[in-house]
C-alpha cells in the first residue's frame, strides 16, 4: 500500500501502482471525467502514470492554470502532426504551452504558411483529436533517439543536449515526439481547435541561427469557449491602445525622432498631467518631498549603483564630452540619483523616513523587435520614489505605500487584483546581500502589512531579488488579462553601495533601509493599460476633456459660450464644437471621442436658459440647468476620486 496526501490534507491508502485518474475516481465520478492532468510530489505527472511511493497528488481541471498549460501542450502535438501530415518534410523543432494557447516552430523548407491554410490545419487537428488517441510516455536510448531524428538538426541538436536515460517521447495516433511530459489523457478532448496566427521565429532565438516559421494555435474543451474567446479577441483589438491613443490622438510616434520614442500630443499630455497631479496630491499628504535630477549621470554613477553591470550592454553608448575619459549615460533608473541627494545632508534617526519623488524619465535600449506602442519603449517616465527608512520603520512605511497604491487602483477602477510576496530562499543565503535579522524583519513587515490591508496574496519563496523582498501586484483588467503593477521593493543594496547612514539613538552611524515604489509603474504603460482596460472611457475626473458643448447652429454661439463660462466656474472641463455642421455628425464625432457628456444647444435650451444632457453611449438626460448638470458630474467624480 501506498498513502497519497491530497491538497485537503486528506490521506488515502492505495495499492501501489494507482494512477492519478484512478485516485479521482476513487473521490468522484465527476471528479475523474474532468481531471486532465497531475502533479505528484511537485512533479507534472501523466494521468495514467503509475504511483510507487507514499506522496502528496494534486488534480487538476481545464479551469487550472496547470490543466490548461497540460491542454494546450497535448494540442501542440495535434498541431505537429497536422503539420506533418499536410506538409510533408516539414522539420518540427519546439512546441510550448502559452499564456494563450500554444505555438509550434517548425522548419517547412520552401513552402510557406499563410492564413489561407489556417482552416485546413485546424480541420486536420479536429479530425486527429476526434480520434481520441491516448497520450503515452515511453523512455528512449539517446542512440534511438539521435536515430529517429536523423534527418532533423533542430530535434538532433536537443537530443545531443540530453543525458541518456532521461530521454522521453510522447506517442499519439501515428505520431511521436521529443517531450518530457504532462499530457491530458487523450485527444478527444480538444473540442474546439483555432489556428491564430503565423510569424517568423528564430532557432533558440538567435538571429544567427536558421528562419523558422512559428504557428500559434489555441484550443477549447468546449466549442462556446473559443467562440467567447475569440469574442474577446475582437475586443482586444478595438481596445487596442495604440489605435485608441491615435483616435483619442494621445501620442505619436515619428520614425525622425526615433523608434520607441513616443510624443505626447497636447490631449495625452494634459492626460499624463491629470494622472501626475492626482498622484503628486496623494504623495504630499503622504510626506513625499519632490525632487528633480537630470536625464544623464556620469557613468561611474552606475558603475557604483551596479546598474552599469546589469543594463551596460543593452543601455545605451556612452556620451563622450571633448573631455578624455569622461562619459556620462542616459539614466537607466533614478535610484542613484536619489542616494546622491540623500547624501547631500547628514541625518539622525529622528529625520526618518526621508521621501524622495520624482517623475523621472529613464531610458532603456530595447531592441527594434521588441517595442510595442506605448508597453515597450525605450525612454518613459517613472513615478518613481525612494524611502529611506530605519529597521524598525519599515512596517510603517510598507503599510502607508500599499495604501497610496490602493488609492491610485480604487480611482482608476482597477478592482480585481492580487498581489505576491517575494522572499529569500532559505537554502540559498549566500544568494542575497543584506544581514539576514533585517531581511527576516523586512519579509515579515512585508507579510504584515498584506495580511494588515486585506490584499489576498500568495508568498514565492525564492522570487526575491538579491537585494531585498517585494511586494507586486497582479491586475486583472477588463478582458482579463493580467499585468504587473505596483512593485513594492525593499532594498539594502544600494544604501551599501552608496555608503548611506544616519545616526541612531545610540550615537553610532547606520544604514537606513531603501523601499523604491512606483504604483504607476511608467506614465507611458499606465496610459497604455488604463486605454485598454477602460476602452478610452477613462473615470471621468481624469477626462482632459468632460463635456463637449454642441450647438444646434451659429445662432447659439453666445449662449454656448455662456454655458462654457459656468461650467468653468464649475472647474468643469468643456469645449464648443461651433461649427457649422448637422447635429448628427457632431454627436457621432463626440461619441467617437469619447467624451462623457454632450450639452445639445438650441432655441429651447437658450430661451428656457438650460441645456439638454446627453451621456456618451446614447442615454439621455434631458433638460436642466447647469447647476444640476454640475451636481451630476461631481457626483460622479466623488464616486471614484476620493481624497487620500
Ligand atoms: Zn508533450
Ligand atoms: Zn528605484
Amino acid at each position: 500500500m501506498i498513502h497519497i496526501t491530497l491538497p485537503d490534507g486528506s490521506v488515502k491508502a492505495f495499492d501501489q501502482g494507482v494512477t492519478p485518474m484512478d485516485v479521482a475516481k476513487s473521490i468522484s465520478e465527476g471528479l475523474a471525467r474532468n481531471v486532465i492532468s497531475a502533479k505528484f510530489n511537485g512533479t507534472k505527472v501523466e494521468t495514467v502514470t503509475p504511483l510507487t511511493t507514499d506522496g502528496s497528488l494534486v488534480l487538476y481541471t481545464w479551469k487550472d492554470d496547470e490543466g490548461k498549460e497540460a491542454f494546450w501542450h497535448s494540442s501542440a502535438h495535434v498541431l505537429a502532426q497536422a503539420l506533418e501530415e499536410l506538409y510533408p518534410g516539414a522539420k518540427l523543432t519546439i512546441g510550448p504551452a502559452i499564456e494563450n494557447g500554444f505555438y509550434y516552430d517548425v522548419d517547412f523548407g520552401a513552402h510557406t504558411i499563410s492564413e489561407k491554410d489556417f482552416k485546413t490545419i485546424e480541420d486536420k487537428m479536429l479530425e486527429i483529436a476526434r480520434g481520441k488517441h491516448d497520450f503515452k510516455m515511453r523512455s528512449v536510448g539517446k542512440a534511438e533517439a539521435l536515430d529517429l531524428y536523423k534527418d532533423n538538426a533542430f530535434k538532433t541538436e536537443l537530443i545531443e543536449n540530453l543525458e541518456d536515460g532521461t530521454i522521453t517521447f510522447c506517442d499519439h495516433s501515428t505520431f511521436t515526439d521529443l517531450c518530457r511530459g504532462g499530457h491530458i489523457p487523450n485527444t478527444g478532448i480538444i473540442k474546439a481547435v483555432k489556428v491564430l496566427s503565423v510569424a517568423g521565429a528564430y532557432w533558440r532565438g538567435d538571429e544567427n541561427k536558421p528562419q523558422l516559421t512559428r504557428v500559434y494555435g489555441i484550443s477549447f474543451p468546449k466549442q462556446k469557449d473559443l467562440t467567447e474567446y475569440l469574442e474577446l479577441l475582437e475586443e482586444a483589438k478595438k481596445r487596442d491602445h495604440r489605435k485608441l491613443g491615435k483616435e483619442l490622438e494621445l501620442f505619436t510616434f515619428s520614425q525622425k525622432v526615433g523608434q520607441g520614442l513616443p510624443l505626447w500630443l497636447p490631449k495625452g499630455a494634459a492626460l499624463r498631467e491629470r494622472l501626475e497631479n492626482f498622484l503628486k496630491a496623494a504623495q504630499k499628504k503622504a510626506g513625499y518631498d519632490m525632487v528633480v535630477t537630470p536625464h544623464i549621470g556620469q557613468k561611474e554613477l552606475y558603475v557604483t549603483s551596479g546598474h552599469f553591470a546589469k543594463y551596460g550592454e543593452d543601455s545605451f553608448q556612452p556620451i563622450h564630452t571633448p573631455k578624455e575619459d569622461e562619459a556620462f549615460l542616459l539614466k537607466p533608473m533614478n535610484c542613484p540619483h536619489h542616494c546622491e541627494i540623500y547624501k547631500n545632508s547628514q541625518w539622525s534617526y529622528k529625520d526618518l523616513p526621508i521621501r524622495y519623488a520624482e517623475f523621472g524619465t529613464v531610458y532603456r535600449y530595447e531592441q527594434s523587435g521588441e517595442l510595442h506602442g506605448l508597453t515597450r519603449v525605450r525612454g518613459f517616465t517613472q513615478d518613481d520614489a525612494h524611502l529611506f527608512c530605519t529597521p524598525d520603520q519599515l512596517d510603517k512605511e510598507f503599510k502607508d505605500v500599499i495604501d497610496l497604491v490602493l488609492y491610485v487602483f480604487g480611482a482608476l477602477g482597477f478592482d480585481n487584483f492580487t498581489a505576491q510576496v517575494s522572499v529569500r530562499d532559505p537554502e540559498n543565503p549566500d544568494k542575497y546581500i543584506g544581514d539576514v535579522s533585517n531581511w527576516e524583519k523586512a519579509e515579515q513587515a512585508i507579510i504584515n502589512a498584506a495580511s494588515d490591508k486585506g490584499l489576498d496574496f500568495i508568498i514565492e519563496t525564492g522570487e526575491a531579488a538579491f537585494y531585498g523582498p517585494k511586494l507586486d501586484f497582479m491586475v486583472k483588467d477588463a478582458l482579463g488579462r493580467r499585468w504587473q503593477l505596483g512593485t513594492i521593493q525593499v532594498d539594502y543594496n544600494l544604501p551599501e553601495r552608496f555608503d548611506l547612514t544616519y545616526k541612531g539613538s545610540d550615537n553610532d552611524m547606520h544604514r537606513p533601509v531603501m523601499i523604491h515604489r512606483a504604483p504607476f509603474g511608467s506614465m507611458e504603460r499606465f496610459v497604455a493599460l488604463l486605454l485598454e482596460h477602460t476602452g478610452g472611457n477613462f473615470p471621468i475626473w481624469l477626462m482632459p476633456v468632460q463635456v463637449k458643448i454642441l450647438s444646434l447652429s451659429e445662432k447659439y454661439e453666445k449662449y454656448a459660450e455662456k454655458v462654457l463660462n459656468l461650467l468653468e466656474n464649475h472647474e468643469i472641463r468643456a469645449l464648443v464644437d461651433h461649427r457649422n455642421e448637422t447635429i448628427g455628425k457632431k454627436i457621432r464625432e463626440a461619441e467617437m471621442q469619447k467624451y462623457p457628456y454632450m450639452l445639445i444647444i438650441g432655441e429651447q435650451e437658450e430661451n428656457q436658459g438650460k441645456v439638454t444632457v446627453r451621456k456618451h453611449g446614447g442615454e439621455d438626460l434631458g433638460m436642466m440647468v447647469i447647476e444640476d448638470f454640475a451636481a451630476i458630474i461631481e457626483e460622479e467624480i466623488g464616486k471614484t476620486l476620493k481624497s487620500f
